[in-house]
Parts: structure tokens; C-alpha cells; sequence
């Protein structure tokens, strides 16, 4: 077989990376311009914007190194037994390719990951040589995102964490009865493991800066992790129990969802279609609810059906607030931040406004008019110096006044 050019294999490792969510974009409808019509599409590969430790949105070349594994997790395009044209760089080649997409200032990064070749040490050395590299040769002062393998020696993947920004280990899916069933080479204790010496490793690296000013940094922008939905059949309350005990244990960054995509000759225990990626994004809005407005995560899970769904047509704190009438309504000019912060239709920078603005003077309804998208959304929850809502927060078709209109079901796809 011809040997592959650098330009095919980076479109081959380039497409082989979209299921990695690790980027801000994820969730979005897919879009495109090939047929001439429009500019611009939703669905390029490579390169991908993340968040830096000092919030500031970068790019990076997301890429794996090879997309050869001797694994076989059902729901992976890359997985030993699937049919996919197949290639691989050098740690050089991924090292020569960040350097020169970064001088040309296409990128600020890189974000690395790989299929399994030879053995998981195998591989997590090579991947830990590329960004040894970047760093050591080369000076590299970007941003480096090592994916790591939880199956390879512990110390390599501890390596990973001195030269990388951040580190991440897929759980992949959010119970272990899954992961047994879709991915059989792989291992719920194993994964944790090796999150569980990550996430000390990133706490011992902490306090030895603190006492020495040059003590090595480790993984400084901390560890992340992924889920797929929809691919067994976890519900979103499960999945949320899951996240949450990953924050707490882990100390984790971020848990990214990442919607089950139906892949190429999929085997036979996979579901047939694509979850609506409207769960993907009901779900992150869940784990904001959880780590920006005060939500713990069983009152979150309170906010889903008795099949453990989050409602695909009203947010999760709309279905939280309608669950929980009691609460309200909420009176703007004396209520707490953590009160506010429960109102559906109030985020943290319109709470911030309103804390502020009613030093001066007693809030109504047309200075929240200015705060929020929607006052006809706030009205049923909250009480101003000229508004109560009398009945209308225990009315027996709010739900129905405040759900957008249902659109018409997709027909394909
Ligand atoms: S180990 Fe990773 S790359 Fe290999 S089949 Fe499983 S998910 Fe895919």
C-alpha cells in the first residue's frame, strides 16, 4: 500500500480526534458549506478551541497519533475491528507539526491523543516524548493536552502531568455495567486508579509550590474527563450521580458529554441512532447548575422524570423550579445570591447586576427587563416592588406557558 502523505494522515488523525470533547463548541447543529452555498462550516476537524487556566479561549491542533488500536470498545470508530483507512505519525512528526502550525499562528496548542499500539505503555511514552519535546527541545511555552491511557505503567502516566497543562482520562461511559459491556478491555477500578494518582499528584505538585517556588508544576490546568451518552442506557440521572462523585473524589475540572455518534459498520449492541443532542446540552446545563448556582447534585436529579430524564424542552432549573413550587416566588429586592441564583431566567451575571443595582434603589420589573432576556419567563417566580404573581406560580399549566412551542421532529437523521 502507498505510503500515506503528512497531509492525508493529518486529515485521517485530525477526523479520527472529533470524538474527543474537549473543546468549548461541542453541541452545536452541524453545518457545512460544500455544496457552494454559505461560508464557513460547524464540522472541521483539527483544530479546536479550549478554555486556558486563565480563561482566556484558545485554539489548539487536536490530533491523534495514530488511530491504530488493539482495543475494541463497541462505540469507538477507531476500535481493532473497524473499517477505517488507517495512519500514524512520529512523536517528531505530531512535534513538527505543532511547532509549525504555531509559528504560522494557526494554534496556541495541542491537544494529543491516540489509539492503543503495541501496549497502553507503549503509547503513553510516545505520547509523553511528544510533548517532552515540544517542551525540553523546543521551548514549547503553549498550551499541551495529553490524553492519557489508564492502562499504562502508573508512573508514565503520572509523567504526562510534568510537561502537559492538563491531563484527561476518558471514564468513557457513565456506568461500570456499561463500560464491561461496550468496552471489554478496559477496566472501571483501573480508570479510576489512575484518576484517583492524577488528582493527588496535582494536590502533592499544589502544596510543594507552595513551600518551594521552584518545585516542578504538574498538570497546572488540572485533569478532565468524558463521558458518551446515549451509547448504553444510562440515565441522565445516573450520569449525573456519576459526575458529581467524579468532582468530589477528583477534584476534576470538567466532565465532558459527548453525544453517542453511530459509526461505520457499528457492531450490533450499539443503539442505531444518535442521541437528540439536545441531552448533551441539557446535561452541561446540569453540571453548571451544579458547580455555578449552588445546586447540589440530588436536587438536579430531582429536576428529571420518573425515568431519571432531563426534559429536552425546558431547562433543568425551569424543571427544578416547576418541581418545587414551594420555593416560590422570590422576592428580588431582599432575596440571597443562592436564592436569585434559583430563579429561572436569572444567571450569575444578571444575579450580580441585581445585588448591585438594588443598593440604590427598590427593584420592578422594568429594570429586570434590562437584566434578562425574557420577563414573561421571571414573572411566575418572582416578587418586585411592582409585581407579585399571585396564583400564577401554582397554575396547573405553567409548565405549558413556559415551554418554547414544540418545532417539527426532524424526518431523517
Ligand atoms: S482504546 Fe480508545 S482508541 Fe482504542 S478502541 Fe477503545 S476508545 Fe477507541
Amino acid at each position: 500500500m502507498a505510503r500515506l502523505s503528512l497531509a492525508e494522515r493529518l486529515e485521517i488523525l485530525a477526523d479520527a480526534a472529533k470524538y474527543d470533547a474537549s473543546c468549548a463548541s461541542s453541541g452545536t447543529s452541524k453545518r457545512n458549506s460544500r455544496d457552494g452555498k454559505g461560508l464557513g462550516s460547524t464540522e472541521g476537524m483539527g483544530i479546536c478551541h479550549a478554555y486556558a487556566p486563565d480563561g482566556r479561549c484558545i485554539s489548539l491542533l487536536k490530533i491523534l497519533l495514530t488511530n491504530h488500536c488493539i482495543f475494541d470498545c463497541h462505540y469507538c470508530v477507531n476500535r481493532k475491528s473497524s473499517n477505517v483507512r488507517r495512519a500514524r505519525f512520529t512523536p517528531r512528526e505530531v512535534v513538527d507539526l505543532t511547532l509549525s502550525f504555531y509559528r504560522r499562528n494557526y494554534i496556541e496548542g495541542l491537544f494529543l491523543s491516540s489509539g492503543i499500539v503495541r501496549s497502553s505503555s507503549h503509547t503513553m511514552e510516545q505520547l509523553i516524548e511528544v510533548a517532552r519535546s515540544l517542551r525540553e527541545d523546543h521551548a514549547f511555552r503553549g498550551y499541551i493536552h495529553l490524553k492519557t491511557i489508564p492502562e499504562a505503567d502508573p508512573q508514565l502516566v503520572e509523567r504526562a502531568g510534568l510537561w502537559a497543562d492538563r491531563v484527561s482520562i476518558n471514564v468513557e461511559l457513565p456506568t461500570d455495567a456499561g463500560l464491561a459491556r461496550l468496552a471489554p478491555d478496559k477496566d472501571s477500578g483501573q480508570i479510576e486508579s489512575a484518576i484517583g494518582r492524577i488528582g493527588d499528584a496535582i494536590v502533592e505538585a499544589k502544596d510543594a509550590r507552595k513551600r518551594f517556588r521552584h518545585a516542578p508544576r504538574f498538570a497546572p490546568a488540572g485533569q478532565s474527563t468524558q463521558m458518551i451518552v446515549g451509547a448504553d442506557g444510562a440515565s441522565d440521572s445516573q450520569i449525573i450521580g456519576r459526575a458529581n462523585g467524579l468532582y468530589d473524589r477528583f477534584g476534576l475540572r470538567r466532565v465532558y458529554y459527548s453525544a453517542f455518534s453511530p459509526i461505520p459498520d457499528a457492531s450490533a449492541v450499539l443503539p442505531l441512532r444518535r442521541p437528540p443532542l439536545m441531552r448533551e446540552h441539557r446535561l452541561y446545563q446540569s453540571d453548571w447548575l451544579v458547580r455555578f448556582y449552588g445546586f447540589s447534585a440530588t436536587e438536579v436529579q430531582q429536576a428529571t422524570d420518573a425515568e431519571g430524564m432531563l426534559a429536552l424542552d425546558i431547562d433543568p432549573k425551569l424543571a427544578w423550579a416547576l418541581k418545587h413550587r414551594e420555593s416560590f416566588p422570590i422576592d428580588i429586592n431582599l432575596a440571597t445570591r443562592e436564592q436569585l441564583l434559583r430563579v429561572p431566567g436569572l444567571g450569575t451575571r444578571a444575579v450580580a447586576a441585581i445585588l448591585q443595582a438594588r443598593r440604590h434603589h427598590r427593584l420592578r420589573l422594568e429594570d429586570l427587563g434590562r437584566l434578562t432576556r425574557s420577563i414573561a419567563r421571571l414573572r411566575p417566580f418572582i416578587v418586585t416592588a411592582d409585581w407579585r404573581p399571585a396564583s400564577i406560580t401554582d397554575s396547573v399549566d405553567l409548565r405549558a406557558r413556559l415551554a418554547p412551542p414544540p418545532r417539527q421532529m426532524e424526518l431523517f437523521g
